[in-house]
């Protein structure tokens, strides 16, 4: 996955053009910028090639989900789904809000899964957020449907899958709005950012202006500009976007490298009858940033795992022990730890996390295992890998 396997002489003009008029800020000083806009052709770019009306950039992809959130009205008390299965940062944006986050099941499709949502919904849900995790997709039209029937807004967490689409389409231009991160491990980075995608006018207005302290961008005078509600500084630097912009045009070539590795390996381990991989819903093409597959059970999952680190067979990752990705290990959140206090409504909302086992979710990610496919791998070394890799997993069934 990472970007950052391949930077370069683009990265590094893109840097220098901002270095050398020195202006770092995206908004404002347009007398001294020499005509670099790096956020805003970032975000001329992400339009065009995720195929969306509105991007609007912002400083993490954390950040985007709350001003996603945000962007949709989406406040104190009230319930957004969201998978078992993740990366803390779901769990935290919608905290950030003072709503409550409601996780649910996944299915072997390794994202949140329909029937689940539809059980979990109540009076207060507000929004569903499916996670596209380790480069794969939600069953996008069944959670459309949903959305539709319960007049709830969907809104994509495409951060580990950008570059991926479905029915043609890609990821985080589907949904109400999609966040896309662009952080140092992502698929495509700028060092640290996120972006907002939609197509709705009032949400990209508002994640406009929410990002930037509420400044309404009216004309070329930050002094004179009004703010016509309360907003946050999440804007992302000249610097950041500017690398983004270098890594945004390489999306392509990325994928495809990812693709050819994946591939390799996929047809290998496709020979050890005891695997099965992980289903992509129809219509979908994965971004192949990580090959994901389930072995018999969870004393096989955690053998292998321990197994191919011991191999040198990095970035093979087991998440049922994880306590950043999987709701089994996250004690600090099931505990609400937090610095300062947290309302009752939402004490109460999250109640549910004492008792709640997530039987269907610990199904799947026991058994599972998620290879990161690097971009920087020689075919040798793919090859060389995943012989070794065959072995180890035979060896441990
Ligand atoms: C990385 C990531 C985020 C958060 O992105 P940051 O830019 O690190 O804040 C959110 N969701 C998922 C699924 C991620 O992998």
């Amino acid at each position: 996955m990472p970007g950052f396997e391949l930077f370069g002489q683009a990265e590094r003009e893109e840097l220098n053009d901002v270095l050398d008029n020195g202006v770092l800020m995206r908004y404002g000083f347009d007398g001294m910028r020499n005509g670099h806009w790096k956020a805003k052709s970032l975000e001329k770019q992400l339009e065009q090639q995720l195929q969306v009306k509105h991007a609007q950039l912002v400083s993490s992809g954390t950040a985007a989900v709350s001003v996603a959130l945000a962007s949709a009205g989406v406040g104190a008390g009230d319930e957004v789904i969201m998978p078992t299965f993740t990366f803390v940062a779901s769990f935290e944006a919608i905290m950030m809000l003072g709503a409550v986050p409601i996780l649910v099941d996944i299915d072997d499709t390794l994202t949140l899964c329909p029937n689940k949502v539809k059980e979990a919904i109540t009076s207060k849900t507000k929004a569903i957020m499916p996670v596209h995790m380790c480069g794969s997709m939600a069953n996008l039209e069944a959670l459309q449907d949903i959305c539709k029937a319960h007049n709830l807004i969907l809104i994509e967490d495409s951060s580990q899958a950008t570059g991926a689409t479905y029915k043609g389409k890609p990821l985080g231009s589907i949904g109400d709005l999609g966040c896309l991160s662009l952080d140092f491990v992502k698929i495509i980075t700028a060092g640290e950012g996120g972006a907002v995608l939609t197509n709705n006018e009032d949400y990209y207005r508002h994640a406009d202006h929410y990002s930037d302290h509420g400044h309404d961008h009216v004309g070329n005078d930050r002094g004179a500009e009004t703010h016509p509600f309360l907003g946050y500084n999440f804007r992302i630097s000249e610097l950041h976007a500017a690398v983004g912009l270098a890594q945004l045009k390489r999306l392509d070539e990325f994928v495809s490298i990812q693709k050819k590795n994946y591939t390799i390996i996929r047809e290998a381990l496709s020979e050890v009858p005891e695997i099965t991989f992980r289903t992509v819903p129809e219509g979908g093409e994965e971004s192949y940033s990580f090959l994901s597959f389930f072995l018999p059970d969870l004393q096989v999952s955690r053998k292998v795992s321990e197994a191919l680190k011991e191999n040198g067979i990095d970035g093979c990752f087991h998440y049922f022990d994880n306590n950043w990705h999987y709701i089994r290990e996250w004690q600090h959140l099931k505990k609400i730890k937090s610095l300062y206090p947290i309302s009752e409504e939402v004490k109460n909302g999250l109640n549910y996390l004492q008792t709640k086992t997530f039987e269907q979710s610990d199904h799947y990610i026991a058994r599972n295992i998620s290879c990161l496919i690097k971009l920087s791998w020689t075919e040798d070394e793919v090859k060389q890998r995943v012989t070794k890799m065959v072995k180890i997993i035979t060896e441990n069934i």
